[in-house]
């Protein structure tokens, strides 16, 4: 019974919002199969826009453990297995990604980042430590990326272009000397904003599309804000995570096509665990059998394995590529 009213809510919910404009259903064939995909993607409703794919490479058993625990155990052999299935799905539908590679997590498994870029996707950074901008302050944030940069431009032998923040953490008060240290680090774009006024983190008068934030010369930096849908006078977040954790298909599918009619592009995010076919264990990675790494378990596998088919399916309809294919794409419209 409990899920027959759960059924029916939604559904009023659904109705709602196409009522109201926020979206448009979208009835047309909408699964995954290749049928009606003979060259591996299916007519996209706004060929003109290029969506942006991104990741966020780290090791979930890593910083749970630092979360709860004080220390995280590395276990790169989950990552690599969490890995090999976005890698196959990315394969699968020819499509490019950008990897924000975590230095913390990846010293452990380098061939990891070896692999993302030996397989044509771009490599950028997610900073080392894994540390809150808002609690470390410019300075460390500094040091911080720099050691990030560092380590994986030796290690590809060329230099790496893209940054995005642990946990999207700069705050307006520090979003200036960010972006200062960022264009001297030499980047050419950051993804870090997130356009709303979230609980932990957000800025939500900052623009919502692509935005040149700092110029000299030919130089460029560009800030590449997540994902967000305008409804009822606010932004609604829906690049990745928990929202698409959560949201049904057919929700994320409509605000892709709404964002796309405005001209934006859908810039997302994702996590190697949200693509893991087992359960994630908050205790196991702690060792701590704690309420609270029981809720934190709870929390991260709740809608978590809906996340692979629900990317498959937008992979079929949309247009994606990595962020530095999406720069080149604006230089030439
Ligand atoms: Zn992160």
């Amino acid at each position: 019974m409990g899920f027959v009213r759960v059924g029916v809510r939604f559904r009023i919910l659904l109705c709602c919002l196409e009522r109201t404009g926020v979206i448009a259903l979208d009835t047309a064939k909408t699964d995954s199969t290749r049928s009606d995909a003979p060259s591996g993607r299916a007519p996209t409703a706004s060929p003109a826009v290029l969506n942006v794919l991104s990741i966020d490479v780290e090791d979930w058993y890593q910083l749970v453990g630092d979360q709860l625990a004080g220390g995280g155990v590395p276990r790169p052999e989950v990552l690599e297995r969490q890995m090999d299935r976005i890698l196959d799905l990315l394969a699968r539908h020819e499509c490019r990604a950008t990897f924000f590679c975590l230095g913390k997590s990846l010293q452990h498994c380098p061939q990891i980042v070896q692999r993302i870029a030996d397989s044509g996707h771009e490599v950028a950074s997610h900073g080392w430590g894994h540390e809150v901008i808002q609690r470390i302050g410019l300075d460390r944030f500094r040091a911080d990326l720099a050691r990030s940069l560092e380590w994986l431009s030796d290690l590809l032998g060329r230099p790496v272009r893209g940054y995005r923040a642990p946990a999207f953490s700069v705050t307006p008060e520090q979003l200036e000397g960010f972006f200062d240290i960022c264009f001297e680090a030499g980047l050419h774009y950051d993804s870090s904003v997130f356009p709303i006024r979230g609980r932990r983190y957000g800025i939500d008068d900052h623009p919502i599309g692509p935005t040149v934030v700092r110029e000299r010369g030919d130089r460029r930096l560009v800030e590449l804000p997540l994902a967000t849908v305008c409804w009822l006078g606010r932004r609604w977040a829906m690049g990745g995570g928990g929202y698409w954790r959560l949201f049904p298909r057919r929700i994320i599918q409509a605000a892709v096509a709404r964002i796309n009619a405005e001209g934006r592009p859908v810039i997302t995010y994702f996590h190697p665990y949200e693509f893991d076919d087992r359960r994630l264990r908050a205790a196991r990675a702690t060792g701590a059998h704690t309420l609270r790494s029981a809720r934190c378990g709870i929390k991260q596998n709740l809608g978590r394995r809906s996340v692979y088919k629900k990317l498959d399916a937008i992979l079929t309809r949309y247009r994606f590529g990595a962020m530095e294919d999406y720069l080149k794409y604006v230089e030439n419209v």
